[in-house]
């Protein structure tokens, strides 16, 4: 907005200045031959201090538009508050929300992945179980491979938030839980 404005007045300052440049500002003289008219002068002077004065402004509103845009790039929502805040913000301005703690959170079916590993390395075997319940539901038909390609994004997010190992070590552990609780399920049909 503030930048389409600014190269309108851009625009015209230029538009005016050429203007103003290219005026005639002889008139004839009763016996034909022309001469400078201090009057055209001087308003040719007003139209050159005003098309500068207005690209002047024009430039500097374009400047603060492109550092006003800037200034709004990396902006995240707190999920707290639902205010603006920087996206490397650690703790929300506005209401304090603990923003490090939730970036780091991937959750899968609302279960926070470090409730089935946690960061010492040890396994909630009750809750890999949950969830590895909920990746099975639906999707029964599929191979324990299978389920877990269909939660990319969510591995991906592991990966990049808790590391590769960890990410690793929990795909495992979902894949081979699916496997047996599949396992399961078969032995039951028979
Ligand atoms: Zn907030």
């Amino acid at each position: 907005m503030i930048k389409t404005i600014s190269i309108l007045i851009i625009s015209i300052s230029i538009i005016a200045l050429i203007y103003s440049l290219n005026m005639d500002v002889t008139v004839y003289t009763a016996l034909g031959r022309s001469v400078n008219n201090i009057g055209l002068i001087a308003q040719r002077q007003i139209f050159i201090i005003v098309g500068c004065t207005l690209l002047i402004i024009g430039v500097l509103a374009y400047i603060a538009a492109i550092f006003i845009g800037n200034s709004y790039r990396g902006v995240e929502i707190c999920p707290a508050c639902v205010e603006k805040v920087k996206a490397t913000a650690v703790v929300c301005k506005h209401c304090g929300h603990n923003l490090d703690k939730s970036r780091r959170q991937v959750l899968i079916h609302g279960v926070d992945v470090l409730n089935i590993i946690d960061r010492n390395g040890d396994v909630n075997t009750e809750n890999l179980d949950a969830l590895s319940r909920l990746m099975l539901d639906g999707m029964a038909e599929h191979t324990p491979l299978a389920i877990l390609v269909s939660y990319h994004p969510e591995l991906e997010k592991i990966k990049s938030v808790h590391g590769i190992e960890y990410s690793n070590r929990f795909e495992y552990l979902i894949e081979k839980n699916i496997a047996r609780l599949k396992g399961g399920k078969s032995g039951n049909n028979h």
